[in-house]
């Protein structure tokens, strides 16, 4: 059976790097939208030049055009043989738009993974990764941001039955394997 997770957690909780081993490992599709977001910057297309202002401050893209990306995915079947969805949903509008989507295709999410790390542990960590987008300032909106925005998402999954958390603050290998043992795989 194809898996279905969602990976909730501030940025710098290492969730992306996460995603990416375990869906190498399942054979499942990692979306990270920032990801896509920073192609579609790169790549100057329509999207990405509505998506930059946003991004270089650390605000979050509007709804709309995270939705649309999310719904292109699951309507190409991107998704159908199970997926890690790795920096969405992000807000209550996009969550509810994803339950939207995901009941009509008649997908179910396996597990909501919330990674969890404290804020001067995460500070310290994006600081030393060199991104544009992760100057102190821009990282302290960014968290700021996803405490408004991000954290009833956490509580949407839990009243689901569907939240896991898993502690961020050991080696990769380490919360790789914490990982497998909440989502029942190893
Ligand atoms: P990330 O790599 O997931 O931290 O995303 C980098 C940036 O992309 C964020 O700071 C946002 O500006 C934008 N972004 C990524 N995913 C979303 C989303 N689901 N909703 C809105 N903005 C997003």
């Amino acid at each position: 059976m194809a898996k279905n997770y969602i990976f909730l957690g501030a940025p710098g909780t290492g969730k992306g790097t996460q995603a990416a081993k375990l869906s190498e490992e399942m054979k499942i599709k990692h979306l990270s939208t920032g990801e896509m977001l920073r192609e579609a910057v790169a790549a100057g297309t329509e999207l990405g030049k509505k998506a930059d202002a946003y991004m270089s401050k650390g605000e979050l893209v509007p709804d709309d055009l995270l939705v649309g990306l999310i719904e292109d995915q699951i309507n190409s079947g991107a998704l159908d043989s199970g997926f890690i969805l790795d920096g969405f949903p992000r807000t209550m509008p996009q969550t509810e738009a994803l339950q939207e989507m995901l009941e009509k295709k008649s997908i179910e999410i396996d597990a909501a993974v919330l990674f969890t790390l404290p804020d001067d542990v995460i500070v310290e960590r994006l600081a030393g990764r060199g991104r544009a987008d992760d100057d102190e300032s821009v990282v302290r909106n960014r968290l700021e941001v996803y405490r408004k925005q991000t954290q009833p998402i956490e509580d949407f999954y839990r009243k689901q039955g569907n939240l896991v958390e898993v502690s961020a603050a050991k080696d990769i290998d380490g919360v790789y394997a914490d990982l497998k043992k909440v989502l029942g795989l190893a």
